[in-house]
């Protein structure tokens, strides 16, 4: 609502109604408002009312920014403002001029002539002032209306500024959204990034497999290929594997009739080997002359050149009276073989290695060396260390374990039992023995009622291989006895005797052989004065002595074919009874000192050689099951 003096408009109007023209009145009234003015004051004051013209200057129409002023002016103070001071301010500012002073001064200037109202003329006056509140009131009106209209736009612009408020708040939400939609849009990028990267990470994987997955189809084209070739492959050895069985199978009977025809094949020469060791004898005698220390021969031992069969003694014998010129005797012997100084173990060997073979087909075989300490007996049955150097035991064991495994294919099995003996004054001594010295057994000689002889109290080894052979020749060398003597040690005065008993089983065609390899190193069968040796030496060389003739004895004996062979008389040839009797082939190197001065008992020897060569051993039979 306006705060505009406004006068009733009933009073107004009451007393307007008799105005015939108010445009008139209103000129007038224009052309002098100054003097109007105070009039209207003059009477209205008694109404108490606010004099209109002092408290508001008059509304005009014609500008529009004025209006508004005048209307945000008349809306805009509070109620306590006095209302003169509001017309005094709308009249300073000048925007708007009080129309009735513009009118007053314009007519004034046109008119010149304006007529005042005589004092009397009331009516006049009256007329004049009801003209003027005509025109007051329509002015309150078109002021009204036009305060009405700005009451609209001001509620109109509220509207509208509300109306914006809520867009902008609005838009400020949205903007909001927008702000969260932002951020969001930054994540996703971001993410977007993220999968590019990813993406071409894959991509670049996907390459790489895809580089991967054209090389593995080239290879299954190539694998496919090669299946269906191994497949035809496959058809065609199965062909030939089903000729191929058919022929094993034919094969098969093939090979169990070679095999039988290999036993069959083995057995025979069995046979005939051991006709040609009976045809050679079955006690061979080979003579062995060692080199002399300084190399060559001594001039009193002759070897025939064109022979490897006998030896010549010469003996020059000074003439006593020195009359006749001095004689030369010669002393002849012929052996199975005769090997000079420059002869090698191997060569040696070589006819030994036949017994050893008559050893693994079932006989029993002996070989031992007999002659004076120092004649090469030692070096003859064991030799040296080195390889060349090796004598006629390890040679012997070496061949055996390797023929053995030979006949292991054709399915024999064999076990063999390996013992080492010494004999030195008639009493026997366990040279594999490895207990306290002072705890060593005492040893008989048993025969058992198979005839065969075995030793109380001894050490039997098994043994499976050439090691544990060589072993066990270490252990007994050992073992063996050393006494001085004036001429050599114990060792040449004891007897040794290495047996290897041998047992063959061929269980698929019921076949069993048993046999003894016996390898004798003899004492030294030198003969000493008896005022040279007294005591212990005389017990010695008696026992000897006593053993090496009995030996002889035996061979005599067996080769007179005697009802007695009186094997008992010593241990040596009870023990060797086995492989001397009739059953056995036996080899006996006699060796032979090169140095004049052993000429006595090289003849002594190579007498008592040839007496054992000339026995004939009863024929052998291999001792089979
Ligand atoms: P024995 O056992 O008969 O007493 P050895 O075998 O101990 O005699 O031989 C005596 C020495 O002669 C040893 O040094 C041995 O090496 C050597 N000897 C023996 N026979 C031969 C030979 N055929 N060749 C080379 N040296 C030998
Ligand atoms: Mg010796």
């Amino acid at each position: 609502m306006s705060r505009l003096p406004v006068m009733s408009t009933k009073r107004l109007l009451g007393s307007v109604e008799n105005i015939p023209d108010s445009q008139p009145i209103q000129k007038k009234f224009r052309r002098d408002p100054d003097s109007v003015r105070p009039k209207v004051a003059a009477t209205v004051v008694g109404t108490k009312r606010a004099p209109v013209a002092s408290t508001r200057p008059p509304l005009a129409k014609p500008m529009r920014g004025g209006v508004h002023t005048a209307a945000t002016v008349a809306v805009g103070p509070s109620k306590g403002v006095p209302k003169a001071s509001v017309a005094s301010s709308a009249a300073n500012r000048g925007n708007v001029k009080p129309s009735g002073a513009s009118t007053g001064t314009k007519e004034g200037g046109g008119g010149g002539g304006a007529t005042r109202r005589q004092p009397w003329d009331l009516k006049g006056k009256v007329s004049d002032m009801q003209v003027k509140l005509h025109t007051f009131q329509s002015k309150v009106k078109s002021a009204d209306k036009e305060n009405e209209e700005l009451r609209i736009s001001v509620a109109e612009t509220q509207r509208e500024l509300s109306r914006q408020r809520s867009l902008i708040s609005e838009q400020e939400s949205k903007l909001l959204a927008l702000a969260g939609v932002q951020a969001e849009l930054e994540q996703v990028c971001s993410e977007k990034n993220t999968l590019q990267m990813e993406l071409t990470n894959l991509q670049s994987k996907h390459k790489v497999m895809e580089t991967l997955r054209i090389s593995q189809e080239t290879e299954l084209q190539t694998l496919k290929m090669n299946y269906s070739v191994q497949e035809t492959t496959l058809a065609r050895l199965q062909v030939s594997l089903r000729d191929a069985e058919e022929q094993v199978c034919s094969l098969k009977d093939t090979v169990s009739q070679q095999k039988d025809q290999l036993h069959a094949g083995e057995m025979e020469r069995r046979r005939l080997h051991n006709t040609i060791q009976e045809l050679k004898g079955n006690i061979r005698v080979f003579c062995r002359v060692r080199p002399l220390v300084g190399g060559g021969l001594s001039k009193h031992i002759q070897l025939a050149p064109a022979d490897d069969k006998t030896i010549t003694l010469a003996k020059t014998e000074e003439s006593h009276t020195g009359r006749s010129a001095d004689t030369q005797k010669n002393y002849n012997f012929s052996f199975d073989r005769v090997f000079g100084p420059q002869a090698s173990q191997q060569e040696i060997f070589e006819e030994m290695s036949l017994l050893v073979q008559s050893a693994l087909d079932g006989y029993n075989v002996c070989c031992f060396a007999y002659g004076q300490t120092g004649s090469g007996k030692t070096y003859t049955m064991e030799g040296a260390d080195y390889d060349e150097a090796r004598g006629v035991i390890p040679r012997a064991v070496q061949q055996i374990f390797r023929a053995a495994k030979k006949l292991e294919e054709q399915g024999w099995e064999f076990t063999f039992t390996a013992s080492f003996v010494e004999i030195y004054n008639e009493s026997l001594r366990d040279l594999l023995y490895t207990g306290k010295a002072s705890k060593r057994p005492e040893h008989e000689i048993r025969k058992s009622a198979s005839n065969k002889v075995t030793i109380t109290n001894l050490v039997y080894q098994q043994v499976c291989n050439e090691d544990q052979v060589l072993g066990l020749i270490a252990l007994a060398n050992q073992n063996r006895s050393t006494a001085q003597t004036n001429q050599n040690d114990r060792s040449s005065r004891s007897h040794s005797v290495f047996q290897l008993d041998i047992k063959a089983v061929n269980a698929g065609r019921d076949v069993t052989c048993n046999s003894t390899l016996c390898l004798v190193d003899l004492a030294g069968s030198e003969r000493m004065l008896k005022s040279q040796s007294q005591g212990e030496r005389f017990k010695e060389m008696t026992a000897i002595n006593g053993s090496l003739s009995n030996l002889g004895i035996v061979i005599a004996a067996l080769a007179n074919k005697e009802s007695h062979v009186p094997y008992r008389n010593s241990k040596l040839t009870y023990l060797l009874q086995g492989c001397l009797g009739g059953n056995s082939k036996t080899l006996m190197f006699v060796n032979i000192a090169p140095e004049p001065d052993s000429f006595g008992e090289s003849l002594n020897s190579l007498r008592f050689a040839s007496k054992v060569n000339e026995c004939v051993i009863g024929t052998a039979s291999a001792n089979r099951k």
